[in-house]
């Protein structure tokens, strides 16, 4: 990931604008943390300029916004208070320093890894301001501290002008484990710029800025979050751990859904509020794959199909929630991910490759295949995955099933035979003699004798 701190003039020409968030941009970073920005102008002008690179800036977190991919997934975000109003007991700043807030993001990467990232501008001068910014920083590190209580795996990185060149004043935090690196010059014991992060990487400085604050790019070092067993690689991971009803299966087939429901996400309902009932995917309308539970667990969306016992082993059906109403169809990207999770089971754990025939079998069927209520919902009159998509399993997925995950080819063409390919010749051929000069009468004399040859003596087939 990489990152940048900025402390951005309050009042800069839109010149030195341009000029500092291009210069900003063409670092590439992934995450940008501004503190100092004047108003809600200003926001808003960041915000066009960083969406036109992918990046979503959270604008009324001012004075210390916050950017990010807008590709990621916002998983929770906030504001975390760091000290009241007070006065300031330094020349630098204004008279009263305001009540602080640190902004904070819980962002998910594509591919899974979790970043917290915190932005803060602290009290100048700390060594007259010692009492405040020493509070701010105490508030900083406990809320990178329950971040990582509450989930280890969470990369913590902290942009911000902490305003202070004593590194034992932000103890606290590295005591976190959290590592500092390089930073931006000191103007007068003020305007100090770090990005602290759980990450190992190096610091750069920005050049060319016109702010009179420098930037902090850091280009940190991700280690690729290891797929644990069972989960699909690229799926985002929001296990829910089997419980003492969810024994191991060998997955033999899987069955397709519509969720009747347009959340991003079924996570929040299927870990709790379902009681015990959840699906082992979930896929959105943009084809964005959700993984609920391992393959090789039992989950409970297909009824009798959950689990069943063969020849001594138990075996098992997946399901696919997909995102929708019951009228409506899979989207194209819905069906390729769909796709894409039975050829990877395939891979993964030898499920076949084609429509299952009984509900008890090997292969991939739609929920009410087999009616309802039957073996796979005891519910009557459920239309599971609606009409239109039924129609969709038989004409497109049912074929693919049967090529063993091979789209149809069309028909090639008819083979013409030896006599009408030469046919197909002796009429280009005619046609080139007809074009030639009426002059050349002994030319146009031979063509009505081919004609006729054509037409009565050479065979037809
Ligand atoms: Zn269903």
């Amino acid at each position: 990931m990489r990152a940048v701190a900025s402390n951005l003039q309050a009042k800069p020409s839109p010149g030195d604008d341009l000029n500092d968030t291009g210069r900003i941009l063409a670092a590439d970073p992934d995450v940008i943390g501004h503190q100092e920005i004047g108003g809600i102008a200003r926001a808003l002008f960041l915000k066009g300029r960083y969406l036109l690179k992918g990046l979503t800036l959270w604008a009324t977190a001012i004075p210390t916004p916050i950017a990010w991919p807008t590709a990621w997934e916002v998983v929770a975000k906030g504001k975390e208070p760091l000290s009241g109003r007070v006065k300031n007991e330094s020349h630098i700043g204004p008279k009263v320093l305001r009540a602080k807030r640190a902004p904070w993001v819980l962002l998910r990467e594509p591919g899974g890894v979790m970043h917290f990232v915190m932005n803060a501008h602290l009290a100048p001068d700390p060594a007259k301001n010692h009492v405040v910014h020493a509070q701010q920083v105490d508030a900083l590190a406990a809320k990178l501290a329950a971040v990582a209580a509450e989930n280890p795996a969470v990369k913590r990185t902290l942009l911000g002008d902490l305003n202070t060149n004593d590194r034992s004043r932000l103890k606290p935090i590295t005591d976190l484990g959290l590592q500092l690196g390089r930073r931006t010059a000191d103007h007068g014991n003020h305007q100090l710029t770090y990005i602290a992060s759980d990450l190992p990487g190096d610091r750069s400085l920005i050049g060319g800025m016109r702010s009179d604050h420098k930037a902090v790019l850091a280009n940190l070092q991700e280690e690729p979050m290891p797929v644990p067993k069972g989960f699909m690689p690229g799926a985002i991971i929001k296990n829910i751990p089997p419980g003492s009803n969810d024994p191991a299966i060998t997955p033999v087939g899987g069955v397709l859904h519509v969720a009747v429901s347009e959340s991003d996400s079924l996570y929040p309902y299927f870990d709790g509020p379902s009681g015990g009932i959840e699906s082992h995917f979930y896929v959105r309308y943009d084809g964005t794959i959700e993984q609920y539970r391992s393959i090789y667990f039992e989950a409970d969306a297909n009824y009798k199909g959950n689990s069943f016992m063969r020849g001594g082993k138990r075996c098992g059906l997946l399901s696919i929630e997909n995102e929708g109403w019951g009228a409506g169809k899979w989207t194209a990207e819905q069906i390729a991910s769909m796709k894409n999770i039975i050829l990877w089971a395939n891979a993964e754990a030898d499920v076949p490759i084609q429509p299952i025939t009984t509900w008890d079998g090997d292969g991939w069927g739609y929920h009410t295949m087999f009616g309802a209520p039957g073996p796979w919902t005891d519910k009557a009159g459920k239309t599971c995955p609606g009409p239109d998509r039924i129609v969709q399993f038989k004409e497109i997925i049912r074929p693919w099933l049967r090529l063993g995950g091979k789209d149809p080819q069309p028909p090639p063409p008819p083979a013409q035979s030896r006599v009408e390919m030469a046919r197909d010749l002796f009429a280009q051929g005619l046609d080139l003699l007809e074009a030639t000069p009426e002059k050349r009468k002994r030319v146009h004399a031979a063509i009505p004798e081919i004609q006729d040859w054509l037409d009565n003596t050479l065979p037809q087939k």
